[in-house]
């Protein structure tokens, strides 16, 4: 798989505040990678030291392989770290056409980037007439306009409406399965968790966790079990290879795996000590479950 942005040990120090310490991720190409962590753990500052807009204090980072000076590459990136900002009293068209003029990109794709961002319809009309939500749309239409390799968004949904959140995230899947990677910073959990595939957990510049978000959810989970004996079925369960540990909360037990064990195996094996269940789920711990788990001092 391609690499899109290579960082290697990035450390970024402002006095006393280490923002950025030791960061190390590869973006490769085709996947959604969110950089998660709370406001002050570095996001804005990792995306703002790869985009040459903030100068890093050691490290490395390295686009498309090296194969390109830094200042041609992020010609091939798409970028929103700031609020979006156009001429107020020009049109959505004429705001794009004229960074197209800048950028020397033909006008068709102005057209193209409106429909998919779901503002054709209103392409003639004036930027500050825009919600925030269709604002952040438009921003997101000019930063494709030149088909750019690499999305990167810093917190794409905030300030935004309920409906408006979900547009973006929306978006952003469109986008993705068009075939554009894509590079957001969020706080957000559930926001990482719908929209992308591989995150970047940080907090105060130290990377806590990096890998696909499903590896993330994915410990082997948990039993919720209830029977009229609980002191049988602890013990019954103790025998088991496959526990790890057993918690008692009120008048269940809680079983975690460390290996696999399904549901239906489970039960066959205490039927057979003459144990019946009265309650039998099984249960993963949440992305924002682990993230506390990981957060947690
Ligand atoms: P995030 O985007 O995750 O909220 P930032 O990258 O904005 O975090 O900030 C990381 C840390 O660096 C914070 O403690 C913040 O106060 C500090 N910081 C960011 N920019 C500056 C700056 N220009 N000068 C001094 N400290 C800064
Ligand atoms: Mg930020």
């Amino acid at each position: 798989m391609e690499t899109i942005l290579k960082i290697t040990n990035l450390h970024k120090k402002y006095r006393k505040v280490h923002a950025v310490n030791n960061v190390s991720v590869e973006i490769k190409k085709g996947n959604v990678y969110g950089i998660l962590g709370p406001n002050g753990s570095g996001k804005s500052t990792t995306l703002g030291i790869v985009l040459n807009v903030v100068n890093k204090t050691s490290g490395e980072f390295e686009w498309f392989d090296g194969t390109y000076s830094t200042h041609d590459a992020l010609k091939k990136v798409g970028a929103i770290i700031e609020r979006p900002n156009f001429y107020p009293y020009m049109t959505a068209e004429d705001n794009l056409k004229l960074v197209c003029k800048i950028k020397n990109i033909p006008y068709t794709k102005v057209f193209e980037k409106l429909e998919l961002v779901g503002l054709l319809d209103r392409k003639d009309s004036k930027f500050k007439t825009f919600s925030l939500g269709m604002k952040q749309r438009l921003a997101i239409a000019s930063a494709l306009l030149n088909d750019p390799e690499i999305l990167i968004l810093d917190e794409p949904t905030n300030g935004l409406d309920p409906q408006g959140i979900r547009q973006i995230r929306d978006l952003i899947k469109v986008i993705a399965n068009q075939g554009t990677t894509i590079l957001l910073a969020s706080h957000l959990l559930d926001e990482v968790e719908k929209v992308c595939s591989h995150v970047i957990v940080i907090r105060n510049g130290v990377t806590l966790y990096q890998g696909t978000v499903d590896g993330m959810v994915a410990s082997e989970g948990f039993f919720e079990l209830e029977s009229e004996n609980l002191a049988q079925l602890e013990s019954a369960l103790q025998q088991l290879p496959q526990i790890e540990k057993i918690e008692k909360d009120e008048n269940k037990l809680l079983v975690y795996l460390k290996s696999h064990l399904e549901p239906g195996e489970l039960n066959t094996l205490l039927f057979k000590q003459n144990i019946t269940l009265t309650h039998l789920v099984k249960r993963k711990n949440s992305l924002e479950e682990q993230f506390l788990e990981l957060t947690k001092h």
